[in-house]
């Protein structure tokens, strides 16, 4: 129930409240509710998913939530990649493209119906992290928020992050193209090349549509579009895709891994804020619901009074992650120390820094003196 204090705005008191209704916090506001907390999440977009900016593939294991027919699009059963000498490499991948918008929509319609409130159009644009209190504009005004617990599910540019003075994280920035796709397939195709510095281009089929995009590390190059428009012209001209740019989207990506510490106080961070992104594919939507749902579990049981609850949280997801993406950073700084040098028109550079060859796993990382490298993980065979 909102209270109004006199002069003040209103006063919203919740256990738990979510910054964000992406994948993560649509995860966390739905299992919270679930365990009987009193949740609610705000979102600054006037709808949820919308406008989507992916390229909206899955890996098989988050099949479970693409059931929805308004969200399933097609399966993916493997990866092309293309090298610079233009040898193509094919592995086993199996995932589904969704409809990005309809994922995040189905996630956060689970949460309502467990008794979350949503409130779109809702900005979070204050927090005192010490009273325990956030301020959210929405049309009609200013809302105060008390809460117990707070989920910062807002994405690379955390809001939440900057209010309690945590350093922004490190991003690549992405530019992508909807269009025909005029040869069905069912694979993801990736290219790797000097003209992507610090990323990669890739084509991913939805159907009779595919998303064509690219992500770069802008320090090394300021445009995206001119190498885009290139890729987008060699496949017009090789009949595989048509000429019509039919959505155009982009967005950041975190690429630096996990933040330091995933809990401040009452405040976990989950999914791209969290930094869970992987830093070479880029992808981060399975790390955003798994973290997502152990954030809400864990928010349940610290306010059923089990103390630990948080930290047992921050040391799961570590636990989970923390080799795949330590591996990733380290592959991400080697090829970016080489392209520092000169465009990475080579194979060797790029098959030790993609997921898909084995020489991404064959030798640690270069790791601090004394500290350990654990073997690779199930999460980090399957980085996406
Ligand atoms: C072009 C592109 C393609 C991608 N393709 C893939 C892919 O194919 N597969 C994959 O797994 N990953 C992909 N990713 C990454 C994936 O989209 C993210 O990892 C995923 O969305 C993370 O989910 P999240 O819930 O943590 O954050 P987000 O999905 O970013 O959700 C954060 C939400 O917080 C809201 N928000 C932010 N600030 C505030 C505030 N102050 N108040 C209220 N709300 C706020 C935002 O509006 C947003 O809705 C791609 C990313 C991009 C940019």
């Amino acid at each position: 129930m909102t209270r109004r204090l006199q002069g003040q705005s209103p006063v919203f008191p919740v256990d738990v409240l979510v910054v964000g209704l992406g994948p993560g916090g649509g995860s966390a506001a739905r299992i919270a509710a679930e365990g009987g907390a009193r949740v609610l999440a705000v979102e600054r977009r006037a709808a949820v998913g919308e406008p989507v900016q992916c390229a909206e593939f899955i890996p098989l294991p988050m099949g479970c939530h693409a059931r929805d027919a308004a969200v399933y699009c097609q399966p993916i059963t493997g990866m092309s990649t293309y090298l610079p000498s233009g040898v193509r490499h094919d592995s086993d991948f199996p995932g589904i493209m969704i409809h990005r918008g309809a994922f995040d929509r189905a996630i956060a319609r689970q949460a309502e119906r467990a008794g979350a409130r949503l409130w779109t159009g809702t900005t979070l644009v204050g927090l005192d992290p010490v009273a325990r209190v956030a301020r959210v504009r929405q049309r009609g005004g200013m809302t105060s928020v008390t809460y117990r617990l707070l989920v910062a599910a807002d994405g690379p540019h955390s809001s939440v992050a900057a209010h309690l003075g945590l350093p922004a994280l490190e991003l690549v920035q992405t530019r992508q193209y909807t269009v025909p796709l005029l040869k069905v397939h069912a694979e993801t195709d990736i290219w790797l090349s000097g003209d992507y510095p610090g990323g990669y281009a890739w084509l991913f089929p939805k159907k009779g549509e595919a998303n064509l995009g690219l992500g770069i590390d802008k320090r090394l190059t300021p445009d995206l579009k001119a190498p885009l428009d290139a890729l987008h012209r060699t496949l017009v001209r090789e009949g595989r895709v048509g000429a019509k740019i039919l959505r155009r989207t982009g967005g950041a990506i975190p690429v630096g891994g996990l933040r330091g510490v995933l809990v401040h106080g009452e405040v976990l961070f989950v999914g791209d804020a969290a930094g869970l992104t992987h830093p070479i594919t880029g992808g981060g939507i399975a790390p955003a619901v798994i973290s997502g749902e152990r954030a809400g579990g864990a928010a349940v049981a610290y306010l059923q009074g089990e103390d630990g609850a948080l930290v047992d949280y921050d040391e799961e997801i570590r636990d989970l992650y923390q080799p795949g993406l330590d591996r990733a950073v380290a592959r991400r700084r080697e090829l970016i120390a080489a392209w520092r040098v000169s465009a990475l028109d080579q194979d060797a550079p790029h098959r030790r820094g993609w997921i898909a060859f084995p020489e991404y796993l064959q030798d640690p990382p270069a790791r601090e003196p004394g500290s350990h490298t654990p073997a690779p993980t199930t999460e980090e065979r399957i980085p996406i």
